[in-house]
Order: C-alpha cells, then sequence, then structure tokens
C-alpha cells in the first residue's frame, strides 16, 4: 500500500500550499514510507519550515504528535467513537458495512479503510454529498485551521442529537477531501493513531532541525512547558529560552527511579540527610491556580479537576493568588487510605456522591508561587515554601522526615506500610525539579520485587464462572518501538471490572478469533509477580511467576510502559540474591 522510496516518489511529497490539510497528509505518508530516521527528521523539518502560520505550525506539530488538540488546552476530546466515524464513511463513500468490514480485515486501521473507502468511491457521489452542504468553502481546498474548527465542533457536540450532528460535521469534511490519503490521515489523527513511526523524540529533533535550534533546547522547552505545539512557535521564533512553567498550563512531572530495599536505596544518595516522604497510592496530580480559577493535571496532561470538585473548591479558598503543586490524589476516610481501585468510581463518574468516595490531596511539592518559578530552587527551600502555606482537608501536606541512617530508613518504610501506604519516596534535598526526568534525586521504596506496567495485547474468555466474559489478558512490555510478550495473568480483577474490560476489549479488538481476540495495545496493567524466568514460551524471551493484575492504569498511555531491559535488570538482580 505505501509508495516505496525512490528518489522521485520523494519529489511528488514537494508541497506547494503547506497550510492544506493534503499537505500535511502527503507528509505523513512520506515521514510513513521510509524507516530511516534521518529522511523522516528530513521531511518533517522540511514541512515544519514551509508552515507561514504559527497557528499552522502549532496544529500540525499537534497532529503528529497524536493528539488532538494541544497539551492543556480546554477542549481534549472529540468523543468521536468507531461506529460514529464508520458511519460517516458509510454515508460519504457510498459504502456498506460488508465492505468496510472487508477493508477491515484487510487493513486492520481505520484510516487504511477510509483511504481504501475513498479510492473506490465514485467521485459523483462526493460531489452530490458535498453540494448538500450549501458552503461557500465548498470548492476550496480544506485546510489544517477548517480541520481545527471542525473539531472543535465536534467536541462541543453533546447531549441529545450529537452522535447524528457529529456524523454530519465527519462528512462535511471528507466530502472535501481531493485524494485518499487525506481521508486515511483525517481518520487517523481522529483516533490518534498516526503509525507513521514518529515519536514525540523525532518530532522534537525536526522541529530544532527546521528552526536551526540545538536539539537540548527544544527538549528542555517541552519538559518545561509540557507543551510541543508551543515548543515549535518558540522555535520558530527564537525565543525557546521564554518557555516556562506557568499557573493553569500544565508540566511535565519528576519522575522517581527505584531501589530494591533500603541498603540499594541508601547508596543511590551522595549524601545525607536526606527527605523521606510517605508513597502514596492514588493518581499523580499538578493542582494549579491563578486568581480564583482552579485546575489539575492528571500525568497525561488532561484536565481532571471536574471529576474532584472537593479540592478545586478547597483550593480556590488559598490566599496566595498563584499557585503550582504536585502531589498524589488518594482515597481516604476516616484517617486511613481506602483501596485505589476506588478512584476508578470517581474518574467514571461511578461514584453516587463525593461522599462515596472520600480523598484527600497529599501534596509533596511546590512548583510555582505569587508569580515566581521555584523549579530550579532546591527541594529544601520549595518544602519550606510548601509548608508555609495555610491547606485545608481534604487539601493537606505529605508526611516527611529528615534521615540519616539506613535504620531510620527502615522504620519509616515500616511505619508507612503499616498505616497502608505503599512505601517510601526519598529525595535530596539539594535537587531542582526536573519536569519529565526521571534521575537519581527522587528514589522509591516499594514492598514487592517490583511490579511491571505492561499494556494487553491480545485476550481471551474465560472459563466456569468466568464464561461468557473475557477475563485472560496476554500483556507485553515494550522494546523500541515494539512489543514483546511476557504474561497473561487471569486474577487481581474484581467481577465489575472484569465486565467492563470485557466491553473495552471488544471495542478495541484487532481481530475476533471467536475464543480470542487480539486487542489495540491500549490498557495498561500494573502486574505483580514472584520472579522472572527465562522462557521460551513467549517472544520478550522470559515470562513471569505467579502474576496478579495489581490494577488497571487508566491513567497511564501505552508509551508509558516498562521496556525488556527493566524486565532484564529485574532478572538479574533476582540472580544475585538467589
Ligand atoms: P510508580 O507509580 O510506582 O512509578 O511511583 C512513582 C509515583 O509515586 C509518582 O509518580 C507519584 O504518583 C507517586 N507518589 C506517591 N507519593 C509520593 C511522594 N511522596 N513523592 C513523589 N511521588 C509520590
Amino acid at each position: 500500500m505505501r509508495p516505496e522510496t525512490n528518489e522521485d516518489e520523494e519529489e511528488r511529497y514537494e508541497v506547494s500550499s503547506s497550510s492544506t490539510f493534503e499537505a500535511f497528509a502527503l507528509t505523513c505518508e512520506a515521514i510513513s514510507s521510509t524507516r530511516s530516521k534521518l529522511k523522516k527528521i528530513e521531511v518533517l523539518s522540511n514541512y515544519l519550515r514551509q508552515l507561514q502560520s504559527e497557528q499552522d505550525l502549532q496544529t500540525a506539530v499537534t497532529f503528529l504528535s497524536g493528539k488532538i488538540f494541544p497539551a492543556g488546552a480546554d477542549e481534549c476530546e472529540v468523543n468521536v467513537g468507531y461506529s460514529t466515524i464508520w458511519r460517516a464513511l458509510e454515508e460519504t463513500f457510498g459504502k456498506s458495512q460488508d465492505d468496510l468490514s472487508s477493508y477491515y480485515l484487510r487493513h486492520g486501521d481505520l484510516g487504511s479503510v477510509a483511504e481504501e473507502a475513498f479510492k473506490t468511491s465514485s467521485p459523483q457521489q462526493r460531489r452530490i454529498l458535498l453540494s448538500s452542504f450549501d458552503s461557500s468553502d465548498s470548492e476550496k481546498q480544506l485546510t489544517l485551521s477548517e480541520v481545527v474548527s471542525s473539531f472543535h465542533e465536534l467536541a462541543r457536540a453533546k447531549g441529545k442529537g450529537a452522535i447524528e450532528r457529529k456524523i454530519l460535521i465527519l462528512e462535511a469534511l471528507l466530502a472535501r477531501l481531493r485524494i485518499p490519503v487525506e481521508a486515511k490521515y483525517l481518520i487517523r489523527v481522529l483516533t490518534s493513531e498516526m503509525r507513521i513511526g514518529l515519536v514525540e523524540g523525532l518530532v522534537e529533533e525536526s522541529i530544532a532541525k527546521a528552526f536551526g535550534r540545538t536539539l537540548e533546547e527544544v527538549r528542555s522547552a517541552n519538559l518545561v512547558s509540557g507543551n510541543i505545539a508551543l515548543v515549535s512557535t518558540l522555535a520558530k521564533r527564537g525565543e525557546l529560552h521564554l518557555a516556562k512553567i506557568e499557573p493553569l498550563k500544565p508540566t511535565n512531572f519528576m519522575l522517581a527511579d527505584s531501589a530494591q530495599d533500603p541498603q540499594d536505596l541508601f547508596q543511590k544518595f551522595d549524601s545525607m540527610p536526606v527527605f523521606s516522604e510517605f508513597k502514596y497510592d492514588g493518581i499523580r496530580a499538578q493542582l494549579h491556580k491563578r486568581s480564583d480559577i482552579v485546575k489539575i493535571f492528571s500525568r497525561n496532561l488532561e484536565e481532571v479537576g471536574k471529576f474532584f470538585p472537593e479540592l478545586v473548591s478547597s483550593a480556590s479558598k488559598l490566599e496566595q493568588e498563584d499557585l503550582i503543586l504536585d502531589g498524589e490524589i488518594v482515597p481516604f476516610r476516616d484517617g486511613k487510605p481506602l483501596s485505589f481501585q476506588l478512584l476508578q468510581r470517581r474518574l467514571r463518574k461511578k461514584a453516587r456522591s463525593i461522599e462515596d468516595v472520600p480523598l484527600m490531596y497529599f501534596a509533596f511539592d511546590l512548583l510555582f508561587r505569587n508569580s515566581v518559578s521555584f523549579i530550579e530552587r532546591p527541594l529544601s527551600e520549595r518544602v519550606m515554601a510548601l509548608e508555609s502555606l495555610k491547606l485545608e482537608q481534604p487539601l493537606t501536606l505529605s508526611s516527611r522526615r529528615l534521615v540519616n541512617r539506613i535504620e531510620e530508613i527502615s522504620e519509616m518504610f515500616s511505619e508507612s506500610k503499616s498505616q497502608g501506604y505503599e512505601g517510601l519516596v526519598v529525595k535530596d534535598p539539594n535537587s531542582s525539579y526536573t519536569p519529565g526526568r526521571r534521575g537519581r534525586s527522587w528514589v522509591k521504596l516499594k514492598k514487592e520485587l517490583d511490579t511491571l506496567d505492561v499494556v494487553i495485547v491480545a485476550a481471551e474468555y474465560g472459563h466456569g464462572k468466568r464464561a461468557g466474559v473475557i477475563s485472560d489478558y496476554t500483556f507485553a512490555v515494550r522494546e523500541g518501538s515494539d512489543l514483546k510478550v511476557i504474561g497473561k495473568a487471569y486474577s487481581g480483577l474484581t467481577d465489575l471490572e472484569i465486565k467492563e474490560m470485557t466491553d473495552l476489549l471488544k471495542s478495541i479488538t484487532e481481530i475476533d478469533q471467536g475464543y480470542r481476540r487480539i486487542v489495540k495495545p491500549k490498557i495498561v496493567l500494573e502486574v505483580a509477580f514472584d520472579a522472572i524466568q527465562k522462557s521460551e514460551r513467549h517472544d520478550s524471551g522470559f515470562a513471569l511467576r505467579f502474576p496478579r493484575i495489581k490494577r488497571i492504569r487508566w491513567d497511564k498511555s501505552p508509551n508509558e510502559i516498562d521496556t525488556l531491559d527493566k524486565v532484564r535488570q529485574i532478572y538479574e538482580s533476582q540472580r544475585v540474591r538467589a
């Protein structure tokens, strides 16, 4: 299907009017048609350089990063399901269910289905449909900015009749396309599945190349601002140094390294004392305040304040004009943490009321206060600023102590466990806050050997009590851009969760083999296990002993799962210990 890479083909991708959606789609196709990273960067940087308007530049970079709207935008979801897209494709291209199903079986992706539907449709049919939309723009080529405004319309279509309205919006877009690859990439953008072998790192390199900046400058601006679209315009203007952290705009979270035991942890720090904090098991959240506006951002930088109204209301009463806190949202009642799983009820609006799942926000860092960024200041200073805030429940401070000796760490670890927390996070008091980086300044210590974050790639129906529901999950870890299967798990989820998983797995099925389904790698699980063994059974070369699902990580995306390298490390560390 893909064009071969040769000089002539690449010439074809030279496009005149860069602001059209056609130019974007052809660029994607050219990127997809080469495996060479250098070539991808060259094609993309040429395209980005040609984009005249900053708005178009931001849109293209957002789409290329597999997102529909930039990080922190008010609108973050178009809420368009597969069946809506399916119906719009049927109508626009005059296809039957069976036609589309046969294309889907052939390609396994909706974008390619759209491309094939376009290729095999009659131009006359499309013209008739186009004329029915009665728009003065219908003869003009579709631009990137028009696509963005239609996406906003899709996001705003809510309530009664929303699906019909969304189908019409999609049809109006599809009818204006001129070549099949446009249909392919329009749908891929919409489903956030670009599949062109372009990780965010390559987008960063392309931005650097397009505007003559260093990769380091682009990368650190991206880490601080958490917004690659914004970074692209700053790079164009030569203003990357202005990328800064500010309230109401999410930044990437600082990450923690892990240690096997207190001894191992102790050795990771060059000097004492260190801060030792309880590790809370909940949802990582940045709490932003500017005047009386409060927003809460989750790990993937989505605004989730609507799920936690009591936190928003308590934060809006704080006397500081502006503020950014980092912390963990934990289900909590009568002075004790509750099971993490309960938070899902709040996130999926299943809690009957706030009291049903009460919460606490444990603040452990302060990144911004009263017009001043604190991220480059040492943790000891950030902690002082944090402790000076007058937080009222459900906002509170994390438990923290300055410790000097291994024994103190072991003691605090037991204390944390006995109070129902997960372990400790130990931090260097002199360290700055490094967004998006996993360094040695924060080290976590948990109870099990370790857990792995994995993604489900296939699933099977259960037996006996579990007949009729999909309860057996095959999961994989990452190696480069590949997924390698490492095990299967049956236990750990509640009946209700299995029922919900069954529906979800059906909706992301790529190939239905009857009793078994190959699914899109979307659902991240945290699995615990007793040991890692070498095994011929799976293509990773390893298998987990007694794997059990600890929880579904709705907050993590598949590109955040653990790597085969981590599996090897754990395997080696057990051998040393054995
Ligand atoms: P993990 O999710 O196991 O990789 O552990 C790292 C996570 O622990 C962070 O992303 C936070 O969500 C969470 N966490 C809980 N308590 C703390 C704390 N006191 N300091 C930093 N992170 C914490």
